[in-house]
């Protein structure tokens, strides 16, 4: 069983600042990670599909998502779906399976009403510059809800993905000079250039 408490000090390193979006990423990841019964993943062992979107309040929940799941940008197994939505669906490669959690709609909303939201930063106030005695609360309260009011939990389904092939193959941008994965390359005239230097050439991607 992995315990969120125990990842919210680093998750708050990491991330940046103290907010309700990136401990309820870490409730959300624990709870799917318990539901298969799976590690915290120190390579690509989980896959985590996250509908958040671009520029829309909470985003910070997918920090949360990364620090407790080990799905990380770094290591490509995290992906966002771009649905606006706070649902995540974590897949277990090795034995097929995935779980989806969602925040309830009734905790979302919740969260909305609170000073944190309607005084700070709904008024463009960024999270780090929010009074401590504002948001302290707000994330005990994220982090001390039991989980069948703070999250709904999918059964374990079927999701099978197909192996993932990492590449080690490289080759040298006969334009800028610079490293570049092999298949990334495209072909211009008799030599062979990384993608922005092609398309500084045709004007083509
Ligand atoms: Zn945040
Ligand atoms: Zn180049």
């Amino acid at each position: 069983m992995i315990d969120p408490k125990e990842y919210l000090e680093a998750g708050q390193k990491f991330h940046g600042h103290k907010c309700p979006a990136m401990p309820m990423g870490l409730r959300v990841g624990a709870a799917a990670m318990n539901r298969l019964g799976v590690e915290r993943s120190p390579d690509g062992q989980l896959v985590a599909l996250v509908e958040l979107g671009e520029d829309h309040c909470a985003t910070c929940f997918g920090d949360g998502i990364q620090m407790i799941t080990g799905c990380t940008f770094g290591k490509g197994n995290i992906k966002k779906l771009n649905y606006g939505k706070w649902g995540v669906t974590l897949v277990d490669r090795a034995s097929g399976r995935a779980v989806r959690v969602v925040p309830k709609t009734e905790a979302m909303l919740a969260n909305k009403q609170t000073e944190f939201f309607q005084k700070y930063r709904e008024k463009g106030i960024p999270a780090s510059q929010v009074p401590v005695t504002v948001v302290e609360p707000l994330i005990e309260k994220v982090m001390k809800a039991p989980e069948q009011i703070l999250l709904t939990v999918s059964k374990p389904f079927e999701y099978p993905l197909p192996k993932k092939v990492e590449s080690f193959a490289g080759f040298v941008c006969d334009h800028c000079g610079e490293m570049t994965v092999e298949g990334y390359g495209r072909p211009l005239g008799d030599r062979k250039v990384c993608l922005p230097c092609y398309e500084k050439a045709t004007g083509q991607r």
